[in-house]
């Protein structure tokens, strides 16, 4: 929690509802402020405490000399021939990451980043093999939607924000308290108010973040699964040694049991050829998922400089598909959007100072294409 004691001015997009009262009751003693700023910096987007009309003078005056409206810069915008958006964004810290709208009907769902690169190692990622600069601020985080919000208002043939996903770049329970208060401003009626079912957080599986979401959270969870068997899944999903399926699958099921309505956990499923797309593999995810209230996504793999894996061929795909829809699994298969503009998932790369020389390294390195 920023405090009036710091040097540096709060960002207007760095505070929760509960953060803006504990804020303004520094100043003012009036936590009910609260509700009046957020309405005048979400709903009516003024762009200085000035146009906040319904604030006291004095209090305009001292809001405006600890408080600052600053989003992140907007680096480009481009517009893919299946109408996606990506937006290149450079964040507090200096590096730049990516965002992407994905119309679909009426939904208009916008992935967003959480760390400038990854510090897991995805076998099948882009971000990952860019390396890790750090965590986003809240600021960040929030400043993608603001951004995204903003365009769609002056593009009103895209119709409103519906959904929020954070499968862009980085892991966002990796970078938990941000993500956390990020999701709180997204679902406030204050802000943004989507409905906590379509706030999605998706996760490589660090479990004991998961546990800890059941104390902070509604939003929905998503889980980059890819595998049905731990030794694909060390393999695919590095992090999968620290916290195997079996483990991962129970901290779901406590998630789950703790919200207050009944939801499904999401597994994402990355399909590369002759890696994990096998009949084998459809039969094993099958009797790893039967009992459990979930939904699998299946995503084509989608290639980059730097990886030999393959997208397997639509037949297989929809082989696959049909397997796990034939045993009573719920299954969507993700059509691939954004390709032309590199805005396709696992290809968001951003631009940033690698701390880790993984970039480094796998240039310099043969692709790995098999578990031996
Ligand atoms: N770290 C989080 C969110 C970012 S990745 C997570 O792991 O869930 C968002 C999704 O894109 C994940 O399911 C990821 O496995 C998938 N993905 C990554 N690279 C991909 C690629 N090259 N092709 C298709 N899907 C990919």
């Amino acid at each position: 929690m920023k405090t009036l004691t710091t040097d540096r001015k709060t960002n207007w997009y760095s505070l929760t509802r509960e953060g803006w009262q504990q804020f303004l009751s520094e100043i003012d003693n009036r936590s009910f402020r609260a509700q009046q700023v957020m309405k005048w910096i979400y709903h009516e987007r003024v762009s200085s405490v000035e146009s906040m009309s319904n604030l006291s003078k004095s209090l305009r005056a001292t809001l405006g000399s600890v408080t600052e409206n600053t989003l992140p810069k907007l680096i480009h915008t481009s517009t893919s021939i299946d109408s996606t958006v990506k937006w290149i964004i450079e964040t507090e810290s200096g590096g730049a990451v990516e965002s992407v709208l994905i119309p679909d009907g009426r939904r208009n769902t916008l992935c967003i980043s959480s760390q400038l690169g990854c510090s897991l190692d995805c076998i099948f990622c882009a971000t990952g093999k860019q390396g890790f600069a750090g965590n986003l601020s809240v600021a960040d985080i929030v400043g993608q939607v603001v951004i995204a919000t903003d365009w769609l208002r002056s593009n009103s043939d895209y119709g409103a924000l519906t959904n929020i996903v954070f499968m862009g770049m980085g892991e966002p329970l990796m970078n938990f308290t941000a993500t956390m208060d990020a999701c709180d401003i997204f679902m406030d009626d204050l802000a943004f108010g989507i409905s906590k079912r379509r706030v999605t957080i998706s996760t490589a599986g660090v479990v004991p973040r998961i546990l800890d979401m059941c104390q902070r959270t509604e939003a929905s969870l998503a889980v980059s699964l890819h595998a049905a068997n731990d030794e694909l899944r060390n393999f695919l999903v590095p992090l999968n040694k620290k916290y195997p399926i079996a483990m991962l699958l129970d901290a779901c099921r406590e998630y789950l049991s703790s919200l207050s309505d009944r939801r499904i956990v999401t597994f994402e499923y990355t399909l590369i050829e002759d890696i994990n797309d096998s009949d084998q593999a459809a039969k094993e995810l099958v009797q790893l998922l039967r009992d459990f209230r979930c939904k699998v996504n299946l995503i084509p793999f989608n290639p980059f400089p730097l990886s030999t894996f393959r997208r397997p061929t639509e037949h297989k795909i929809s082989r696959f598909y049909k397997q796990l829809r034939d045993e009573g699994i719920m299954v969507t298969s993700r059509t691939t959007r954004g390709d032309d503009i590199d805005a396709a998932c696992g290809q968001l790369i951003g631009n940033f100072e690698d701390m880790t020389r993984r970039r480094a390294r796998y240039r310099s390195a043969q692709p790995q294409t098999s578990i031996v």
